[in-house]
């Protein structure tokens, strides 16, 4: 049966029901959800798996250490997925003049967008070319070299300027 218990009973009760994991999560969010989800009630009234759906989702990550290269900088530690903590540089953007084709793009213009980018999570930077925010192509920072030299040579061919 639920009882009503006060938030500082119910924020004792969830540190109780973290096991000591208390400091891997963040106690005050998990209180706040469960009220929102259930009420201001006793946590032994909350069943176990909704319960440890909000700690999981209100879990704190330790800061990583960003990569040079991050905009952000601050170790991303208000993440609560291992695969969120990722680092990027700044976007940009270069607007794609010939997509869609003419004939079907009427208002619409779509955008090149390029950005460095690096997850903790065991992977490698790689630099993504996405067009107007849908996944591109990736690729190591010597591809990325070669496609642009690959890019200024043909773009010279294409203006008659010798090489
Ligand atoms: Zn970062």
């Amino acid at each position: 049966m639920s009882q009503i218990v006060t938030d500082t009973e119910l924020r004792h009760q969830v540190v109780q029901a973290l096991e000591g994991r208390g400091a891997e999560f963040d106690v005050d969010a998990i209180v706040a959800a469960l009220i929102e989800n259930f009420g201001r009630v006793d946590v032994d009234s909350t069943p176990p798996v909704a319960f440890w759906a909000i700690a999981r989702s209100q879990r704190k990550l330790p800061a990583v250490r960003c990569f040079e290269f991050c905009v952000y900088g601050d170790g991303h530690a208000r993440e609560h997925l291992e695969e969120d903590q990722w680092c990027t540089t700044p976007l940009r953007k270069i607007h794609a003049s010939c997509y869609p084709p003419p004939q079907q793009r009427g208002d619409d213009r779509e955008v090149f967008e390029i950005s460095g980018q690096a997850w903790h999570h065991g992977r490698a930077p790689v630099i993504e070319m996405a067009m107007s925010g849908r996944p591109g192509y990736r690729m190591t920072a010597d591809e990325a070299r070669r496609m642009a030299h690959a890019l200024l040579s043909t773009a010279d061919e294409l203006e008659g300027r010798g090489a």
